[in-house]
């Protein structure tokens, strides 16, 4: 099962917290032991690029923050309020890469269940190649396909959609990763 986040408090009126199955509920939920209230937990939905070279190569950030700093991944982050998915791919891409590009279709739909993830990865056309890494990264680079620092990945969801964008598909790759 899921590790659940164990919240403690209420976010309504700051009261303890309690799990267990609401009525008319079929799973555990955090209630509120003063006001009541439900805190529903979900899965979070992270976005990001797999970004292109004219000639093939392709763009990676080298992390400046925990978890997994010093290794490499492609530009992604956790989608906002206010934004649709593909708008938050293009802003995570600028931010952690100073990248602007074009996006192309969906390449990636990756259910990371273990923690409550979903990552979205748009394959992404870069429209120039002089990066400005944001604070979160150390370097942006391009990597040819035998190139690719596959060892020094940060994530597996990077990996499968980099294995997956490198064999030239365009087609929607959907599965459980962990
Ligand atoms: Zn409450």
């Amino acid at each position: 099962m899921f590790p659940r986040q164990r919240l403690l408090h209420c976010n309504r009126c700051g009261h303890a917290l309690q799990y267990h199955v609401p009525p008319d509920d079929n799973r555990e939920r955090a209630v509120c032991t003063a006001c009541e209230h439900i805190q529903y937990e979900n899965p979070l939905n992270v976005v990001g690029t797999v970004p292109f070279a004219a000639d093939g190569r392709v763009l990676l950030c080298r992390r400046a923050i925990e978890p997994r700093r010093g290794l490499w991944t492609l530009p992604a982050g956790f989608m906002e309020l206010g934004e649709t998915a593909d708008e938050g791919a293009l802003r995570e891409t600028l931010e952690e890469a100073g990248a602007r590009v074009r996006l192309g279709p969906l390449v990636a739909l990756l259910n990371v269940v273990s923690v409550g993830q979903v990552h979205l990865f748009w394959r992404a056309e870069l429209l120039h190649e002089d990066f400005e890494p944001g604070p979160e990264s150390l370097e942006a680079r391009l990597f040819a396909a035998e190139e690719i620092p596959w060892d020094e990945l940060a994530f597996r969801t990077v990996r499968r959609a980099l294995e997956h964008c490198l064999g030239g598909s365009t087609a929607l790759l959907s599965e459980r990763v962990g």
